[in-house]
């Protein structure tokens, strides 16, 4: 029997009451394992309204209690890393060392927002006039909303929860409804970690739950991360209803590989970087793009020796290099799309649906696909496939290769592999991309830079964690004050604009 998931409101497990649910699959044997709750437009106002009344006290705890809560937070994290991570890798399908990596990265923003004491300062000028000065201070917002995706089910919650948590706002998440679980077990550790009840929320849900959290005056910010068709929806909705919004979308992510570079390293980096994760990550590299003919044929031998060594199988056994996707629905999408790859004349050097794959029968399992001669104008190349598919795409020389990822629609993330600086320096300067690897694969920045794509891989002027993570969870006040004291400006004219001359 499917277990039934809750909700968490107000500091308790909450069972859902729309009468409406979703299947939470373990990808490895397609068996539904649990039911989600799926919120109502009415249960979903009932979590605003407890986390608005908790926030106004959150709010009024100094920064460094704040803090504390969060260092307390990280500590219970570690101490559960096994139980979650085992917990993650059964609902998403990812192997539990690659759990255990989603689960770090989300806990170093953590880390980065118990900094928040010295994040928080504001600015400060004394004698801007006679007699005045001037400060700014950062408030918190008051309850703000995330809305993540299936593929980072600890990290992305986390990235979104961690600032906004310490800037003083409430925090309701609507975690994607395929992996809710390990969403609702960091719920509870905030609980024990001291975080007051009601501060931090779960509300599981569908396009009404999204929908009912977009409409409601009194979510003051919205952070998405998904797909790019809901990232648009989202942001458009939630400013047309006059709330900040920050949302990230797709990719197709480029590493453009010059004759220069180390290819047995590279080809190890690409390989990892291609069909890590099953090709699930908005920063896994989907097209390599080898300079040069040579480079392109060595590129490509190196590739497929080690494609043939791939160990598919289920997320928990040992020494898997990727378990399954996360749904039959992904499975069909990506067999469909190396299907489209041959009809528009790609080469398929190696096609992932043709490997047996121990239990693959029942598991959402598709091998790892090497593409050669994809070209631009191709469907599979335009579009993001989201699954463990490497595409070659060969460029005669180093503008043209530049040129691919800076025309492209998506602009999340783009690697160079080359031992030149000159290039790696003109490259990282003039590509159209967000996020810069020189010589790594994988470029998501350190929790205090900040992470964020461009064109249709982000909408809004904000990143995510780092700096513009407390820019985006507080707004500014700035006080001009002027005490007798400080002096009196002579012959001021009252009805002239103040000028601080
Ligand atoms: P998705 O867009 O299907 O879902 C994301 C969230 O939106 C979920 O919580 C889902 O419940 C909700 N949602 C789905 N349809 C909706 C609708 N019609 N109205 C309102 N809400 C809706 O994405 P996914 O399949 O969970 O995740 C994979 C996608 O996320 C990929 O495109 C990937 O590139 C992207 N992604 C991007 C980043 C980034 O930082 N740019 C990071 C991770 C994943």
């Amino acid at each position: 029997m499917a277990r039934e998931l809750t909700h968490f409101v107000g500091g308790k497990n909450v069972a859902g009451t729309s009468g409406k649910f979703g299947d939470v699959y373990d990808p490895n044997t397609g068996v539904v394992q649990a039911k989600v709750p799926l919120a109502s437009k009415s249960e979903v106002e009932a979590v605003i309204a407890n986390a608005a009344e908790a926030q106004l006290e959150w709010a009024k705890w100094n920064p460094q209690k704040r803090a504390r809560v969060l260092m307390k937070f990280v500590a219970l994290v570690n101490d559960n890393v096994e139980e979650l991570a085992a917990l993650l890798s059964s609902e998403h399908g990812k192997t539990v060392p690659d759990a255990k990596g989603d689960i770090q990265r989300g806990i170093e923003v953590i880390e980065f927002a118990i900094g928040i004491p010295h994040l928080l300062k504001g600015e400060y000028t004394e004698s801007a006039g006679t007699g005045i000065d001037v400060y700014s201070m950062r408030q918190p917002l008051g309850v703000v909303a995330g809305i993540t995706p299936f593929n980072f089910p600890a990290m992305i919650p986390l990235w979104k929860a961690g600032p906004a948590l310490a800037c003083g706002n409430a925090f309701i998440l609507k975690p994607s409804e395929r992996d809710p679980s390990v969403p609702l077990r960091l719920a509870e550790l905030f609980l024990e970690a001291g975080l007051p009840a009601g501060v931090f929320n779960v509300v599981n849900g569908d396009k009404e739950a999204v929908d009912a959290l977009l409409h409601d005056p009194r979510v003051k910010a919205v952070g998405f991360v998904g797909s790019t068709p809901i990232a648009q929806y989202i942001y458009e909705t939630a400013t047309a209803n006059g709330k900040r919004a920050q949302c990230f979308g797709g990719a197709k992510n480029h590493a453009i590989v010059m004759p220069d570079a180390d290819l047995d390293d590279t080809a190890d980096q690409l390989i990892g970087a291609g069909y890590g994760s099953a090709g699930q990550r908005c920063m896994a590299i989907s097209v390599a793009v080898p300079v040069g003919k040579d480079t392109a044929d060595r590129l490509v031998a190196k590739l497929t020796e080690r494609v043939h060594k791939l160990n598919v199988g289920k997320s928990d056994e040992k020494g898997v290099d990727f378990g399954p996707l996360v749904s039959a629905e992904a499975v069909k999408r990506v067999n469909d799309y190396v299907q489209i790859a041959i009809d528009e004349g790609a080469t398929v050097v190696v096609d992932g649906r043709a490997q047996k794959i121990d239990g693959g029968d029942e598991g959402f399992f598709t091998g790892a696909t090497l593409l050669d001669d994809v070209t631009k104008d191709m469907k599979v190349y335009k579009e993001e496939i989201f699954g463990p598919v490497l595409q070659i795409v060969r460029a005669h020389d180093f503008e043209e290769a530049l040129a691919l990822p800076t025309d492209h629609e998506y602009g999340n993330g783009v690697a160079i592999f080359t031992r030149d600086g000159d290039t790696a320096r003109d490259f990282a300067t003039r590509v159209q991309v967000g996020m810069v690897g020189i010589n790594v694969p994988i470029p998501v920045p350190i929790a205090y830079h900040t992470f964020g794509g461009w064109k249709a891989s982000g909408f809004g002027d904000l990143n995510q964690h780092g700096p513009d993570s407390i820019r985006f969870y507080t707004k500014t006040k700035t006080v001009t004050q002027r005490w007798p004291g400080g002096g009196i400006k002579e012959n001021a004219d009252h009805f002239v604009i103040p000028t601080m001359d």
